[in-house]
């Protein structure tokens, strides 16, 4: 069996290389349950060969000395080469983490659209003169890359995830360590052959694959890492700052969330219960900014779930693969057992359950991979650890109000603040509930949207920093302040100028 698995090798410094020790570990898909292909088992040696190579590209003149609408030519040939392989890549992703070819298809060729965004601020990061008082002086600031990058992604959206770091990094001129989750290694080391087609420069960008507590912690650790742009659960998120700050290395986390998606009396209902799906059963709930959950006006709560219901009945879960697919399998038999759990927990709470609850009772391959049905519960409390907890998967939690004041205070009554939606026809609440929300993403009459210019990341446990964007290069980017004297006049020495 092993033989015939795919081996995938590591790209550091411009090589592609074994771990150092020789070890691999399998990738298994989700829906067969199967290993298809081994990925090199990268250590703190592997990890610091990697930094150094992107230390030494990050001080090399090839880089560093690249005018910068050149560092946006080469972002813009990557992005082509994505796009003329989007439809490969998709595929990988969904063998490697289950999700369905509809969207990661979509997510493939949306992607391409980052790099050409980012390729045009390469060459529009602006610095400023800054007028102060003191007339002798020209002074000006100047925005400079940090040095070598150290990003690190999680399993949900690989692709998607690790270029929201690598585009904007790279285009404020920065080097980049990156490593992906264990379970999803394989896209990005195939994005990595066409990173090296696209021609950076040897080291500009390294992947580093292994496991969070192996390859990830020694990459936060390295002391030569200049920022770490994170993104994973909250617990890996404090982690990760904790060990970071032993070097002061600056940390952006892109955390976890429990989103409230709130719909009012005079919303079009049609409307929000198709976002109310979206919101939870899009990807399998296996994304952030999942709705898990749902505030109903209580004069409409009882038509909504009967609505959500049936149509959560409807969803076709089948293989990821094919395009009427609407639930693909989670992602990891961990991820399936804490979504049990998490049932069990909320029945135990007293939470009503009025759809799914558990695996699908079908003949393989349903019953085999990790499939786990659409789950609604009502009656829930936010109190409840139902309402409180990320879960991560299929499972809604819906609770009821009776005004704005109240929907708004459930809604931040979380640790969390990543994102809200908000239904409603009335544009005054709209912006007044918007305005009043804890979240760093809103949705009006809409759910899941994202883009690569508009600001991305958390309030609150959620995480900081924003990805995205013009934000996004500030976030790569460190402000140097020059004074230079105009008058050739000499001043008293032992005075502040
Ligand atoms: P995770 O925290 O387990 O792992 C994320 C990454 O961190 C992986 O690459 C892992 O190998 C690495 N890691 C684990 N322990 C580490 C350590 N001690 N030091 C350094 N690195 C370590 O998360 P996951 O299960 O892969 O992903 C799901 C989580 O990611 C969810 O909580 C989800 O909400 C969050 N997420 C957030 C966003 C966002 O934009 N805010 C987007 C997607 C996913």
């Amino acid at each position: 069996m092993t033989a015939q698995l795919k081996r995938y090798q590591m790209w550091i410094d411009g090589q592609w290389v074994d771990a150092a020790g020789g070890k691999v570990f399998p990738t298994v898909s989700p829906y067969t349950c199967e290993p298809w292909a081994e990925i090199p088992d990268g250590q703190a040696e592997d990890v610091d060969r990697a930094v150094r190579a992107a230390r030494m590209a990050f001080q090399s003149p090839a880089w560093r000395r690249l005018a910068p609408i050149e560092r946006g030519k080469l972002l813009r040939r990557l992005g082509d080469l994505i796009d003329q392989h989007a439809d490969e890549l998709a595929l990988i992703e969904t063998r490697d983490n289950g999700k369905l070819i509809r969207e990661m298809s979509g997510q493939l060729h949306a992607i391409p659209n980052w790099y050409y965004y980012y390729a045009g601020l390469a060459d529009k990061i602006l610095g400023e003169v800054i007028p102060t008082e003191k007339p002798n002086f020209l002074n000006y600031s100047v925005r400079e890359p940090i040095g070598v990058v150290g990003a690190i992604v999680p399993w949900n959206s690989p692709l998607l995830l690790a270029t929201w770091k690598l585009a904007p990094a790279l285009a404020a001129g920065n080097t980049v360590v990156i490593k992906p989750s264990e379970y999803t290694s394989a896209s990005l080391l195939e994005v990595a052959r066409l990173i090296e087609q696209a021609g950076f420069p040897p080291g500009v960008v390294n992947v580093v694959t292994g496991f969070g507590e192996t390859a990830g912690d020694a990459l936060v650790r390295h002391p030569v890492i200049g920022k770490l742009a994170f993104t994973g659960g909250c617990e890996t998120g404090k982690i990760v700052a904790r060990n970071a700050a032993a070097n002061l290395t600056r940390v952006t986390c892109e955390l976890g969330g429990k989103s409230p998606n709130i719909v009012f009396d005079d919303a079009d209902l049609d409307a929000a219960v198709n976002g109310a799906i979206a919101g939870i059963f899009g990807a399998s709930g296996q994304t952030c900014i999942a709705g898990s959950r749902l505030l109903l006006h209580e004069s409409i709560h009882d038509q909504f779930v009967d609505r959500l219901v049936s149509r959560a009945k409807t969803i076709k879960l089948g293989d990821p693969s094919q395009m009427e697919t609407e639930m693909g399998p989670v992602a990891t038999p961990e991820q399936l057992e804490k979504i049990q759990r998490y049932v069990e927990i909320g029945i135990q709470e007293g939470a009503r359950l009025v759809c799914g609850g558990g695996r699908p009772k079908a003949p393989p391959p349903l019953a085999r991979g990790w499939f786990f049905e659409p789950t609604i519960f009502v009656d829930v409390r936010n109190e409840m650890r139902l309402a409180q907890e990320e879960i991560f998967g299929p499972v809604l939690a819906v609770l009821r109000f009776q005004g704005e004041e109240e929907a708004v205070r459930l809604a931040n009554d979380s640790r969390y603040g990543l994102a809200a939606g908000v239904w409603t026809l009335d544009v005054r609440r709209a912006h007044r509930v918007a305005r009043d929300l804890e979240a760093g993403i809103i949705w009006i009459n809409s759910y899941r949207a994202a883009s690569f210019a508009a600001p991305w990341g958390g309030y609150k446990q959620s995480g900081y920093g924003r990805e995205n964007g013009m934000e996004a290069i500030k976030e790569y980017t460190q402000v140097k302040n020059i004074w230079v004297e105009l008058s050739g006049a000499t001043a008293d020495p032992f005075k502040i100028r």
